[in-house]
């Protein structure tokens, strides 16, 4: 352990002084919920590339997005995901800006009836797909198909908790809650012929995926593939086709795709980065490695808090996520020290979202799996401690 010089502390803020970093790399492991870890092989292979890429003397953010460098980029972006995603060919794999968000109010204005006759489901499972929701009401009549909000969000609703729709245009669902820390690890089986969307943002590729069996996946890339500000949306081509053709430019996936995902100029070191962390998961063995270390990770920390009597973890054990795990001690002033503490050893961003308090610990791809034991070995002492 080094120690280090004081992170210098901006206006404002009360961080309190990293003693010492537990990273053998000397960088402190971060479990934020996002923008989240990055490799460390892919953050210096950027360092590179920001000062010259393929050997042109320019680096990736100067160069136009419609020459040869980046045509290549984008090339190789794309062809990775399908390799790493195993994603066929009727699908298109669109890159698209305005966060996540913008996902919200773009999927029922493209694919819900003009005159808001249509009809979709949506499951609330959390703070984004409450916000997704909200947004589709704009467009549609929305049927919440299954509702977990009045017990916390701590499970995924299931058997006669759903009740979809018979002729709904789609069914969307946000796979992973990354504020309440459940999964759904079982698809929604809505009615024939009603087509699933999916959120995908804070699990996307955290495992082997079928896409087939989705219209519409997509994620932010800052969770769990890369930087803030790119949107990955994996679709069916005939399902995009269905879409609008009388919305403006910008908010059709038709333009997404006959334009090569840069209509205008698109994210270039987003879509840069997101490839470069698709080549590193195919270095680790693709998603059945991820699966494998995402798997161990998570199981690590559930087995110690399963283990306490000091800790409390809010989500039901069959659709706990293992991305995020929230977790908490007997008092919120623990909860406070326990935070604190953790930043000091170079534990950061253990502080749970801000509607749910506690602790959220975020394990995804890019955590090394000494992130989780260093983690768990902190909790085991600090409950010693206190407990
Ligand atoms: C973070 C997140 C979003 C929102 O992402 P933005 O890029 O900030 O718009 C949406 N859905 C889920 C599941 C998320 O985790």
């Amino acid at each position: 352990m080094t120690t280090l010089t004081p992170k210098p502390s901006g206006a404002g803020s009360s961080a309190p002084t990293i003693v010492s970093r537990p990273s053998p790399s000397g960088r402190c492991f971060n479990y934020s919920a996002g923008p989240g870890a990055l490799p460390e092989e892919v953050l210096k292979q950027a360092q590179k590339d920001l000062w010259d890429i393929f050997n042109t003397g320019v680096g990736i953010l100067e160069h136009s997005h419609r020459r040869s460098t980046f045509d290549r980029v984008l090339a190789e972006a794309e062809a990775d995901i399908r390799e790493v995603g195993n994603i066929p060919s009727d699908y298109a794999v669109l890159f698209m800006q305005g966060g996540a968000s913008s996902q919200f109010h773009t999927i029922p204005m493209n694919f819900l009836a003009k005159d808001k006759s249509d009809t979709a489901d949506y499951f609330d499972t959390g703070e984004w797909s409450h916000k997704a929701i909200r947004e589709a009401r704009l467009f549609g009549k929305i049927n919440v198909c299954g509702d977990t909000s009045s017990t916390g969000y701590d499970h995924i609703p299931k058997g006669n908790e759903v009740r979809y729709t018979t002729g709904a245009k789609y069914c969307y669902f946000e796979s992973n809650s990354t504020v309440y820390g459940i999964q759904f690890h079982q698809d929604p089986s809505p009615p024939a012929g009603v087509e699933l969307v999916v959120d995908a943002c804070s699990d996307m590729f955290w495992k082997p995926v079928d896409v087939r069996k989705y219209a519409l996946y997509y994620a932010g890339a800052q969770k769990n593939l890369g930087p803030a500000g790119t949107v990955i949306v994996i679709a069916r081509r005939d399902f995009l086709e269905k879409g609008h053709k009388d919305l403006p430019w910008l908010l059709q996936y038709r333009t997404f795709e006959k334009e090569q995902s840069r209509p205008n100029t698109p994210a270039t070191f987003g879509i840069y980065l997101v490839g470069q962390m698709v080549k590193w998961i195919r270095r680790q063995g693709g998603l059945k490695a991820m699966e494998q270390l995402n798997r161990a990770k998570a199981g690590m920390v559930y087995e110690c808090l399963d283990g306490s009597s000091f800790y409390k973890a809010p989500a039901r054990k069959e659709d706990r996520s293992f991305m995020n795990i929230l977790f908490r001690c007997p008092t919120a002033e623990l909860d406070r020290q326990f935070c604190a503490e953790a930043e000091k050893r170079g534990l950061d961003a253990l502080a749970g979202h801000r509607s749910t308090g506690g602790m959220r610990a975020s394990l995804y791809n890019s955590m090394p799996i000494e992130g989780a034991e260093a983690l768990v070995k902190f909790m085991k002492e600090f409950e010693s401690r206190h407990g």
